[in-house]
């Protein structure tokens, strides 16, 4: 996969240099550009904003040098229509399903807004050149969209094939199956008075996964009931219904 970021501050996403995704690029598995977007301006301040028509608080990012910086970007690989992510608090929400889903694109170019976001014409001009969707982190609002990319990259890049060592660990996870993931614990067994659960050192990988499984519930019940309305209570287990 290609990915390229564009940004007022490319610094911002130096951390994507370490841990797995910066294993990652350096193995080859995923591309990642940083793009600073003052390069695409042509006055001598490197202007990138400028005050909102109609009145009002703070700044807009001026168009054109997105334009120029995203078709700059797109322009890589001709006849291909990148998928275009603008982080905005009024875009869809990120989920896991999400990251699955972008994670069997070619090319993802994110745009990082900042101030009171960019000028809304950009959207629209867009579309001629990508798959434009606005996406935003969670119902809260952040200085610009770097924080968001981060994320973004980091749940989407761990998910290409080959970046998390044991493919396995992906498939038990919080949210791959609608569910909170169950607690995990390690040695010692015993720990300041506190101990881990019998069933998990009694060796029996049925009565493990059934735990498993009724914590699984059990815990997505007590801190994010909403995610339970998603499941049709006709497909659960008698089991799974004594989790509840
Ligand atoms: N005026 C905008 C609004 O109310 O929708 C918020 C602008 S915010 C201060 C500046 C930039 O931060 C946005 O353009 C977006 O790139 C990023 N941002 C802020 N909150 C975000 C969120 N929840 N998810 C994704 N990006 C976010």
């Amino acid at each position: 996969m290609r990915i390229d970021v564009v940004s007022i501050f490319p610094e911002y996403l130096a951390p994507l240099e370490l841990s797995l995704i910066g294993k990652a690029r350096q193995d080859g598995l995923l591309e990642l550009n940083v793009h600073d977007l003052r390069t695409f301006t042509t006055d001598k301040h490197r202007t990138v904003d400028d005050t909102p028509y109609g009145g009002g608080a703070g700044m807009v990012m001026k168009p054109e040098p997105w334009a120029q910086a995203l078709e700059s970007v797109a322009g890589v690989r001709e006849g291909t229509k990148p998928v275009l992510i603008v982080p905005s608090p009024a875009g869809e929400r990120f989920t896991q399903a999400l990251a699955y889903e972008l994670a069997e694109e070619e090319q993802l170019v994110f745009a990082c807004g900042r101030y009171e976001g960019i000028d809304e014409r950009v959207i629209d001009w867009a579309q001629e050149h990508f798959t434009v969707r606005p996406v935003s982190l969670g119902d809260y609002v952040l200085n610009g969209g770097e924080v968001a990319v981060l994320a973004m990259v980091e749940a989407i890049g761990r998910l290409l094939p080959g970046v998390v060592g044991n493919p396995e660990s992906l498939v038990e996870e919080s949210h791959s199956d609608g569910l909170l993931e169950y607690p995990v614990y390690t040695k010692p067994s015993s720990w300041r008075d506190h101990e881990v659960p019998p069933v998990l050192l009694s060796g029996n990988h049925g009565k493990i996964a059934q735990w498993r499984r009724h914590e699984q519930f059990r815990r997505t019940a007590e801190r994010r009931p909403d995610l339970l309305d998603n499941f049709d209570a006709g497909q659960l287990s008698r089991a799974d219904r004594n989790a509840l």
